[in-house]
């Protein structure tokens, strides 16, 4: 049984970008006869408060994008809030830390900028191993020096991990090189994204994940947490992202690809068919409804690069 899932973080009203990653995330499992999936990643509470997970999840039924398991949708899996699921991140991250896989870490955001470490290819900074080798002694030394509480890293092995992403190919890392130590709890306590992430998909069963490009190179981070804690990992489908006309990435400031605009501009139909369009599965602009886009989706006719919204269509 396939199991696809959408994993919106609800810092704001839904916009063109989380509404196509909803989209295809339904079309591929529903084409498959498969099950929905919907959590709402709202580990970060100060910006996800729980209002704009309510709005997400009218926003989602405007659209008539259904789940089986989800908030208002009993499934088994519950509860359905990143926000109320951390002891299952606190037990994983004990797993990994009796494994002797992961470091307390004491270094700022500032002193990793400042350190010119060299950058990953998503921005980040790798991180230089400045606390990677600290012993128990130096570590209390240093959290009594800096008055710090200090964040968790995974301590990377000296491993390559490749995989065949579903839409783009094979993609692979050698991780000391193209990924190093990776947070796992930062130091006010948030537990990561990535070990979030991988404990509610296998929790829930999720068997594919479709989701942004922005993301592909999350995945093998992802990969090897699912590998350290013995879980079985999903198939993933990264699909290209949505630009804006001038090529600029969508963000916030974009206010009418937001549905605040357009909930009153346009119908859910029209959005739709013009996402799908643009996607390459529909073959004009015109109105479809999800259900009648299951005839036309297949993974072959999206686009693997970036995709411009042309001026003026929505
Ligand atoms: N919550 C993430 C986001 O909205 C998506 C995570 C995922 O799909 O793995 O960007």
């Amino acid at each position: 049984m396939v199991v696809g899932r959408f994993a919106p973080s609800p810092s704001g009203r839904i916009h063109l970008g989380n509404i196509l990653c909803c989209l295809l995330a339904w079309l591929s499992a529903r084409q498959q006869g498969g099950r929905v999936v919907l959590r709402i990643e709202d580990l970060d509470t100060a910006r996800c408060p729980r209002r704009y997970a309510d709005q997400m999840e009218a926003d989602l039924h405007w659209l008539g994008l259904d789940w089986d398991d989800g908030p208002g949708k009993e499934g088994g899996h519950g509860p359905y809030y990143q926000s109320q699921r951390t002891s299952r991140y606190r037990a994983a991250l004990e797993r990994l830390e009796a494994m002797g896989m992961v470091y307390p870490c004491f270094c700022t955001r500032a002193e990793l900028h400042a350190a010119s470490a060299p950058h990953r290819e998503d921005g980040q900074v790798l991180y230089p191993g400045t606390c990677r080798d600290l012993t128990a002694a130096q570590a209390a030394e240093r959290a009594r020096q800096t008055g710090r509480s200090p964040a968790l890293r995974l301590r990377v092995p000296d491993r390559e991990i490749s995989f065949t992403d579903g839409h783009m190919g094979p993609y692979s890392e050698y991780l000391p090189r193209d990924c190093g130590d990776f947070l796992l709890c930062r130091s006010d306590g948030m537990f990561a994204y990535q070990l979030a992430v991988v404990v509610d998909d296998a929790a829930m069963g999720v068997t594919e994940v479709v989701r942004g490009a922005d993301l592909l190179a999350s995945t093998p981070r992802q990969l090897l947490l699912y590998d350290l804690l013995g879980l079985s990992a999903p198939r993933f489908f990264h699909f290209p992202l949505l630009l804006a006309a001038d090529g600029r990435r969508l963000s916030k400031r974009d206010a009418d690809a937001g549905l605040e605009v357009l909930h009153d501009r346009a119908t859910a139909a029209e959005i739709l068919g013009k996402l799908a369009y643009l996607a390459g599965f529909n073959p004009s602009a015109r109105p479809q409804t999800a259900e009648a886009l299951l005839q036309d989706f297949a993974w072959d006719k999206v686009p693997q690069s970036d995709i411009r919204i042309p001026e003026g269509l929505f």
